[in-house]
Formats: C-alpha cells, structure tokens, sequence
C-alpha cells in the first residue's frame, strides 16, 4: 500500500527537489542527531564539544565587553552569567560523562545535560534564578551552532546533519534559521507559515532553493528522514512519494538554473541586491550595474552578533572594492520586526511590524548608528557609496539620520556619499516632493510598502491571496513617486520583490522608472524582459 501524502501550499521559489525531511525549529535543531559512536571515537567527540564550548565562552565574552561599552553593566551581567554556565566545570564534566558512558555523539550529550539544568533552575523557587533558565536556551542554541561548524570525527552519511542534502522542514523559517544553514546543501524548504515575500523566501529565490510555504501542520506530522517531494513552481509537497510519483517527475528535479548573464541595456538600469558580503562576485559575474541594496543587517544576523565598527568596515570595504568604480548601496541596519537581532534585547513587543524597527531602531541605539556609519564611511574610502535609511517616515526623520551619520563619521576622511531613503512607509511616500528636496536618491522598498499601503502581511501565507503590488492604487503611487524624482532630478530606483519579476518590469518602467535593483540571479531575466 503506497503511504503517498499530498498537500497543496504557497510556491515561494522554484524549481522541484527530491529528499529527506529535516525538521527544524528557531530554538533547536530538532533532529540533534543522537546517535551511538564508536568506543574509539570517544576522544574525537570530546575534543568536538570541547571546541565548541571554547568558541561559545569566547563569543559570550566579546558580547559581554561590547555590551559592557555600549550598554552598562546591568545588561552585560546577562552575558557573564551565559557565560558562567559555559565554564562551569560540573556542566561540562557531565557532558564529557555523558559521550562516555552512553557512547553518545556530543550534541546530544549537550542537549541532555542543558535539558536538565534548565528544569533544574525552573523548578526553584528564586525568581531571579527562575529566569537564567531562559538562557540555558540561548546556551544551547549557540553550543550547538558552534558544533555544527566543528569537523565531525565520524562518517555521518545518511544522517541528518543540520538539513545536509535534506529538505529542510520548518513552521517558519526566520531569517536569522535561514542564514545559519549552509544553503548549498538545503536541497528544498517547505513551511507551514510564511509569504512571498518573507525574508525566508526572498532568500531562497536568491539561491535558486525551491520552497513552498502554508502545509499546515507538516513540522509535527512527518518524521525527520521521511522522503518528501517538493515542487516549488506549483506549491504541492508530496510525503513518501509513489515509485510511480517519482517516476512521473524524475526528469523535472533539481535547483532552478541559473541564467547566463547578460551585457547592460541601454534602457534600464539594473543593479544587484545582496544580502552578505561574500555576494558582490556573483553580483559582478552577473554584470550588475552596482549594488543597489546591501541588506546589512544580514551580516549581524549571520553572525550572531553586533558587529562593531572594525567588523563591518572589513566587510563593506570588500564589497565596495568588488563593485570597481560602481556604486555600492548601503541600507543602514533595517533590524526589528520581521529581522530581530536578539542580542539587543530588545523588549518583547505586542506588534514588532509596527514597533521598534529600521530607521526608528537605529536613532534609538545611537553607539549602533555610529559603528556603522564609520565603518561606512571608511569603506567609501575605496569606491563610490550610496547611503540608504530603511522605514523613513518623514523628510524630519531622514534629515536627522543624515546629519547624525556626517556627526558620527565628522572625523573620517570619506570618498562619495550620498544619503537617500527607501520609500516603504506610506508617510514617506506621500511626502515625496519634500523628501526629494533633500535626499539625493531614493529607491522604492516594495515589498514593505505593498504591505504598509493595504496593511497585508508579507510574512502570512493566509493572506498571501491579498497580498499584491499589482493594483492600480500601488501604480498611481508609483507614477507619483517616479515624477517626484524627475523634477528635483534626483536617481530613483526599486528594489523589492517586484523588481526581480520580469513581467512586472515593463510596468514599472511604464510608470517612469528607469532603474532597478533585483537578486543577481534576476539580472539577466529582467534584462531580457525589457529588450523583448
Ligand atoms: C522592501 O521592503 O521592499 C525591501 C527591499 O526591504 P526588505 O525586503 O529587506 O524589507
Ligand atoms: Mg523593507
């Protein structure tokens, strides 16, 4: 009897992928591989957690100091006790008992011995102590991230190891899950929340990863393993597929491919979007005319920590340096709602889209504005910079970010700057004329601004029906803001979702804009859309 299971979902990115089902979730791995090793293997396993929890003590320690600096004692002691745990003897004495008694692999050992410290601290009766059992969570999460990256002393083939040649599975994949995996191995994900033009899915149209979002339930209803069949151009998922099924589909299954890259047209302008560093060659393999979004904040959320001021200039000036002569578009830290970075802690909000996020966020933390407006800064050094605010609200709000950036960054000797906005708060949008009187660009964020015009989530695939750039009101405002820009002669461009779609183009360039930018895999779609 066939166990086939079909479920119907959200294609969010194409192409079609056979594997296995790897679950996971935001605060653990769900599958930790438990698994007996070999007596002689012992030692190899020990030394694997011993390096983890040395890379943990450091990293908690480089955050207690920053957070020292910036924030005050009070907020560090949060990461001095993380990091008491980490030492203590008696903890990772039982893990090392652990992998020795049960033969067992060092992730599993973290995970039982962290289990029962933490309902060890649940269950007293201090308050204060009550709540460190939330950062054995934390601990956890960071011990096991950490292991990952060690070099496993045993053959693992045929299990699952962080979503490795596996489907990986989720309720929703946070941008922060997203980032952490090595996506050259994610053959498909699959959710059961998410929309279009969620952070998890835009990331994985980036890589060519198909994904389909909105199977209920499928995070409890199928086990780590399970053969799963994922088409991503069509949203059916199909669990323990049919010899016929598979037979049926065979020649259709691998990553959509990526397309050659094309010369420059004369009629648009097509700069790449990227989310890391590392991305720029690939923007340049694709003959990108710049960098026309540089999603910073993917560079904290990737490393799981606030980068300061040395950090990040290494890391802009590589990509700045890559683009040779062509701009390179900084958005400034667009951290909050959909895009926590959980080593601000920041307090827990009743609705994080509206809450303490972008452009807001940055003015709030200032010693975070100033370490990336230097490394910025600095980074111009080696090429010419655009400077973009993410969720302006008003020409008052963009001009006290631009002048607390030229404060912040008054010392450092800098090439070309420009400061700009990103249109996605309907306010902004609305102010066009009097924002173009001093920004001397902007570009059009339209997967925020879509979801701020008709208050739809971007993020729900329940409402993903609803959710559409496509609608004569979004175009009136486009027209609005494309002739904005020509009479104060100022660069507009787009740089959302819509941007990459390339029979979304033509209309967007019907409205006056002449100028996109899209993931560098894009490039060459929308190029040819426009010359057809
Ligand atoms: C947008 O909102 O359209 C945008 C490009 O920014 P992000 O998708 O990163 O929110
Ligand atoms: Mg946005």
């Amino acid at each position: 009897m066939s166990l086939e299971r079909r479920a119907q979902g959200l294609p969010l990115s194409g192409g079609m992928a056979l594997g296995r089902v790897c679950l996971f979730d935001d605060h653990r791995h769900q599958e930790v591989p438990a698994y007996a090793i070999e007596p002689s293997r012992i030692d190899d396993e020990i030394l694997r957690l011993e390096e983890a929890l040395q890379i943990t003590t450091r990293q908690l320690e480089d955050i207690r100091t920053h957070v020292h600096e910036r924030m005050g004692t009070a907020e560090a002691g949060i990461f001095s006790a993380q990091k008491m745990i980490v030492e203590d003897p008696q903890i990772s004495r039982e893990m090392r008992e652990h992998i020795r008694a049960e033969l067992s692999n060092a992730e599993h050992a973290i995970h039982r011995v962290l289990d029962a410290y933490e309902s060890r601290l649940g269950a007293l009766d201090d308050e204060y102590i009550r709540e460190r059992a939330s950062d054995v969570g934390e601990i956890r999460r960071r011990l096991l991230n950490n292991l990952a990256n060690t070099v496993p002393g045993l053959s693992c083939a045929g299990r699952c190891r962080r979503g490795r040649n596996r489907v990986v599975v989720a309720e929703e994949l946070t941008p922060s899950l997203t980032i952490s995996m090595n996506t050259d191995e994610v053959l498909a994900f699959v959710t059961e929340r998410g929309g279009i033009n969620s952070h998890a899915a835009i990331l994985a149209r980036a890589l060519g990863i198909p994904a389909v979002s909105g199977i209920r339930n499928i995070h409890s209803s199928v086990a780590c393993g399970t053969d799963i069949l994922v088409n991503g151009d069509t949203g059916e998922v199909i669990i323990s597929p049919a010899p016929e099924t598979l037979a049926a589909c065979s020649c259709a299954i691998g990553r959509a491919r990526r397309a050659e890259a094309m010369d420059p047209v004369p009629q648009l302008k097509v700069l790449a979007n990227i989310t890391l560093c590392g991305e720029a060659g690939e923007a340049c393999e694709m003959r990108a005319e710049g960098i026309g979004l540089y999603r910073t904040e993917f560079e904290f959320i990737s490393s799981g920590e606030i980068l300061r001021e040395e950090e990040q200039c290494a890391r802009y000036t590589s990509v700045v340096e890559a683009m040779n002569g062509r701009v390179t578009t900084f958005r400034m830290l667009d951290a909050g709602g959909d895009k926590p970075l959980p080593e601000l802690r920041i307090p827990q909000e009743e609705n994080p889209a509206l809450g303490l996020r972008g452009s807001r966020l940055l003015l709030r933390y200032p010693d975070l504005f100033r370490d990336q407006a230097r490394a910025i800064a600095r980074a111009s050094q080696a090429g010419p910079v655009r400077v973009m605010f993410p969720m302006v609200v008003d020409v008052q709000q963009f001009c006290r970010l631009r002048d607390a950036f030229k404060e912040y960054a008054a010392d450092i000797r800098t090439g070309t700057v420009e400061f700009g906005v990103m249109f996605e708060v309907p306010s902004a949008a609305i102010q066009a004329d009097e924002i173009f009187r001093e920004a001397e660009f902007a570009s059009v964020g339209t997967n925020d601004l879509t979801q701020y015009l008709f208050a739809v989530d971007r993020d729900n695939a329940l409402v993903a029906d609803d959710y559409s750039s496509d609608h004569p009101v979004f175009w009136a405002l486009m027209r609005t803001l494309a002739s904005a820009a020509r009479k104060k002669n100022r660069p507009l461009s787009v740089c959302g979702e819509l941007a990459g779609m390339p029979d979304m183009v033509k209309k967007l360039m019907a409205c006056g804009i002449r100028s996109v930018s899209c993931s560098p895999r894009a490039i060459p779609l929308i190029r040819k859309a426009v010359t057809e």
